[in-house]
């Protein structure tokens, strides 16, 4: 049978969201396969996978156009021989996180607010990503880790938000989702629980009756940060996610990476954030990329970002133009630029 008829087959039935998770694509030749590449016009990096091995879900890939190099979302997948280039200013830790780690698994570098790794892992391996160096084992907490972060959390009548970060944080079960949000419901002071997610966008199967179910029973006010950059990684199922998020009052919020020659263009981030308006979600922030090591072939510079913004700010109402930031090391907030 070939490969296309074997996706076919796939998609007659439905698949949970867990099945999707354990059959990712991670062999570059079978990526190649299904996207009818030739490896020869663009090789990968051995040293790249090495490093970061390619991770992508089924679905996020079905939405990549076939035997495009150039697609956007096969950029953002892909172990490019780009990733070996060594420049200047581009580290492995550009934001010197480990300052901040008082107990494992939680950083708190801002005031009022907390954020927690909850997943030791992601979805998808971003090619552009500032953990792609990160050590999750060490940052993957055990449940009496977890206690310690609780505890921590409950000594700081300061704190009353908590940000569930990762990895990604809706990589873990649902009963142990369902368990966190308990635990930091417990928590008085808390009044607000923020999830940045990456995975309603790539599997948006995540959206799971169970799931639903949690974050509409709890006491706490709900944000969920996706995390799409680009409109074509929005598809029904996507779309619909959204749709069902609202309806039980999550309040939805984007941010995006601005990476070249995926989304810095006026007319891509323009036409991605009116399309997530249109399904009940804000931007939020537009990242510039972190300098991390090997990521450079991804980079804007500042120049370029601010002439972005400015011509969204001509195009757009306001509520439609996200907040462009990078994070510095050693800073508390983020810095907004223009
Ligand atoms: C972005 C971020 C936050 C949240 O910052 P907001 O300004 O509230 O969006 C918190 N902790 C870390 C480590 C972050 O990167
Ligand atoms: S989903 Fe987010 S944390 Fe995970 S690899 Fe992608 S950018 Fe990094």
């Amino acid at each position: 049978m070939t490969n296309q008829v074997v996706s076919l087959i796939r998609s007659d039935r439905a698949e949970t969201w867990q099945e999707i998770l354990s059959d990712l694509i991670t062999d570059p030749q079978e990526l190649l396969r299904l996207l009818k590449l030739d490896a020869a016009t663009s090789p990968y990096s051995l040293d790249a996978l090495a490093q970061f091995p390619l991770k992508a879900p089924r679905p996020f890939v079905e939405r990549i156009e076939k035997g495009n190099w150039h697609d956007p979302l096969l950029r953002q997948i892909w172990p490019s021989r780009f990733e070996e280039t060594q420049a200047a200013g581009f580290v492995a830790d550009p934001l010197h996180e480990e300052e901040f780690n008082p107990v494992p698994g939680l950083l708190h570098k801002y005031q009022g607010r907390v954020l927690l790794t909850a997943a030791p892992h992601c979805a998808i391996h971003c090619r552009y990503c500032f953990r792609r160096h990160f050590d999750y084992r060490a940052n993957s907490p055990s449940r009496a880790q977890w206690e310690e972060a609780f505890a921590y959390i409950a000594n700081d009548s300061s704190i009353e938000e908590v940000i569930l970060s990762g990895g990604d944080p809706l990589a873990i079960s649902d009963s142990q989702f369902h368990w966190l949000l308990q635990q930091l419901a417990n928590i008085e002071a808390l009044t607000t629980v923020r999830i940045h997610t990456r995975l309603p966008i790539v599997i948006p199967q995540r959206i799971s009756n169970e799931l639903v179910r949690c974050l509409s029973e709890t006491r706490l006010r709900l944000v969920m940060v996706v995390h799409c950059n680009h409109r074509q990684e929005l598809d029904s199922a996507v779309t619909n996610g959204f749709g069902i998020l609202g309806d039980i009052g999550v309040t939805m919020l984007n941010q995006a990476v601005l990476l070249k020659d995926v989304n810095d263009s006026a007319e891509t981030l323009i036409d991605l954030n009116k399309a997530l308006f249109q399904h009940n979600v804000l931007p939020y922030y537009l990242h510039m990329p972190d300098q991390v090591a090997g990521t450079e072939h991804f980079y804007v510079t500042d120049q370029h970002a601010i002439e972005l913004i400015k011509t969204l700010h001509a195009s757009l109402p306001g509520y439609l133009v996200p907040r462009l930031v990078r994070e510095n090391p050693g800073e508390r907030g983020k810095t907004r630029i223009a």
